[in-house]
């Protein structure tokens, strides 16, 4: 049965007069998530205290949410397990891919990779005597060599949404001898992603942008289960140990991907995150890439017959492209503060990007047409040359 995209807009709170294209950095409420967290606290938390952990589950919380958004990205059940922020959860993955390829220092990314994930991979580096090597995203496939240990991608480009062919490039490094960590960011819940299918080595992702888990809701983590009895991570937290209420004193590694944990899961957050995915169960990702196409398409197509004021800051392509547009503007910044003041809500990536996420699950052509009205309008009439558009708040 072909995805009723209908129906899962309607499964959201979209505030009224608000035009939502920045799910790529926060996606919207669930209508269930508010009741689930309600009933997490009242009914669990509150009646059962410390016995919550066996009783109402939330031990095995992590796997169980986990084996959801395997399927979204082309992984299998017990392999993805859950907790942490994506920035810890880069450092795990790509220290335990180092840690096997011990004779090789190299680890390489590219410039079009989030700050954070190249800050953790600098600092792995500096810890475990490995060097970052950081290139052009054009010239990543070039610079795959013998010396490699780890590629960590981010396959979604956040600001220009360029979109890495997992495949290629992860055949390519294992040709070479290394091992790949794939940041799934922008992909997850955004495009048709097939890890087992590519074989990758690792990835690891966040949950409170397309998957629409809330601010602070969990990461996930996923080894190939080829991979996951020998990887071993550095951050060695007693939720990882085989036996976490032995105590012991020396660790010793769970099985397979629950060596991943650290420490306490967050439970509260993983109620809200488990609603949001509720609503990804009768999603087919074939259908969700091709809504995914068509929304983005109809953007550029859009602005690029009525913003002469623009220029596209993303692949033309759509193979080559995740479910973001970004468009680049000198005063980028007011621009898009005067589109959030007219409801249209997208952000600002320093320079001059504007961005503009598409997530099929709740945006329709009507938000296209809309959004792209708007910023014509603005633009047209530069109303957004105003001195409080020009302010800068901490959040961009
Ligand atoms: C959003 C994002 C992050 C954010 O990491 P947190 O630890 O969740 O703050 C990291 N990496 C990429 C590629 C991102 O897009």
């Amino acid at each position: 049965m072909p995805t009723d995209f209908t129906n899962t807009r309607r499964a959201f709170h979209l505030p009224e007069g608000v035009t939502y294209l920045d799910g790529n950095s926060l996606g919207p409420m669930p209508r269930d998530a508010a009741r689930r967290v309600a009933d997490m606290m009242t009914d669990e938390w509150s009646q059962m205290l410390i016995t919550g952990w066996n009783k109402a589950g939330w031990y095995v919380q992590p796997r169980k949410v986990g084996d959801r958004i395997a399927r979204l990205i082309g992984a299998g059940p017990g392999q993805v397990v859950m907790g942490d922020t994506l920035s810890i959860k880069v450092f795990q993955a790509v220290s335990a891919a180092r840690a096997l390829r011990p004779d090789r220092r190299v680890i390489l990314s590219d410039s079009g990779n989030f700050p954070s994930d190249l800050y953790v991979a600098e600092g792995l580096a500096k810890a475990v005597d490995a060097e970052l090597r950081v290139v052009a995203p054009e010239q990543v496939a070039d610079a795959i060599s013998d010396d490699l240990a780890v590629l960590m991608i981010t396959e979604v480009d956040y600001r220009t949404g360029r979109r890495h062919d997992m495949k290629a490039l992860t055949e390519k490094a294992h040709r070479h001898g290394a091992l790949t960590v794939w940041d799934l960011a922008h992909s997850a819940g955004a495009v048709d992603v097939d890890l087992l299918g590519c074989g990758a080595d690792f990835a690891v992702g966040c949950t409170y942008k397309y998957l629409n888990g809330g601010p602070g809701a969990p990461a996930f983590i996923w080894t190939n289960p080829d991979l996951a009895e020998q990887a071993q991570p550095i951050l060695q937290g007693w939720m990882g140990h085989a036996a976490p209420f032995a105590f012991d004193m020396e660790y010793r590694p769970a099985a397979g991907i629950e060596r991943m944990r650290v420490g306490t899961p967050p439970v509260i957050a993983m109620a809200a995150l488990d609603a949001a995915l509720d609503v990804w169960d009768d999603v087919d990702m074939a259908d969700l890439r091709a809504r995914s196409i068509d929304l983005t398409q109809a953007f550029i197509a859009g602005v690029e017959a009525n913003c002469p004021e623009v220029t596209l800051n993303s692949p033309r392509d759509p193979s080559q492209r995740g479910s973001q547009v970004s468009f680049r503007h000198p005063d980028g910044y007011a621009v898009m503060q005067a589109l959030i003041a007219r409801g249209v809500i997208g952000d600002f990536r320093a320079p001059d990007v504007l961005r503009f996420g598409f997530a099929p699950l709740y945006n329709d052509l009507d938000d296209v047409a809309h959004a792209v009205d708007i910023l014509a309008d603005i633009l047209a009439n530069r109303t957004w040359n105003r001195p409080d558009f020009h302010q800068k708040a901490a959040v961009t």
